[in-house]
């Protein structure tokens, strides 16, 4: 069911039953290049916490942070845009990043099979709020609605495919619990 239309069928935002801020509504840069193609349905789903901006509350609040991240990953690594494809803020918002179609930058060798969504906030001694989880669990289910993640993917968190504590021990723990999570790759040794 995906088309190169994807970007305005989403835009329509006909399937979302929760908040989305398309790009345009929180950033002001665009990419410096067209990001690579995913192959869809991509068999991964990459979850990340921002570790730093910590958490946000509000719309203008988030949109800042994902300004602040944009920035760096732009202009201080020299990526072509925001390395994620969504992130959700503790406001219960998921913000368009890369967005469904574009390869991200984010989980090493994983960029290129996963959706990566961070959950903006240091998740590593406490949880994000109940509304921040909910809509992360359901812009994955978009996701495999939209054929964007296939039905059988692996749920991972960030930790799994390269060396990192990302997304914190609290939030892991969290999404361990959740639909379709895989303990596959064990850690960023073990092949994919
Ligand atoms: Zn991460």
């Amino acid at each position: 069911m995906i088309s190169k239309n994807l970007s305005c069928f989403v835009a329509e935002q006909k399937v979302y039953n929760f908040p989305f801020v398309p790009r345009s509504e929180w950033s002001h840069r665009p990419p410096a290049a067209t990001s690579e193609p995913l192959a869809i349905p991509v068999p991964y789903v990459v979850i990340h916490h921002t570790y730093v901006p910590g958490a946000c509350n509000t719309t203008e609040q988030c949109s800042g942070h994902m300004r602040a991240m944009q920035n760096e990953h732009m202009l201080g690594q020299g990526w072509f845009d925001i390395g994620y494809n969504f992130c959700v803020g503790g406001d219960g918002a998921a913000y368009e990043g890369r967005g469904w179609a574009a390869r991200g930058v984010h989980a090493g060798r994983g960029n290129a099979l996963s959706l990566g969504i961070c959950l903006i906030g240091d998740w590593s001694g406490e949880l994000p709020p109940t509304q921040q989880l909910e809509t992360t669990k359901a812009l994955i289910a978009a996701a495999v609605e939209l054929g964007v993640v296939s039905e059988d993917h692996r749920l991972v968190g960030h930790r799994q495919m390269t060396d990192s504590d990302c997304p914190g021990d609290a939030l892991f723990e969290e999404i361990m619990s959740w639909k379709n999570f895989s303990p596959i790759p064990a850690g960023p040794e073990d092949p994919l």
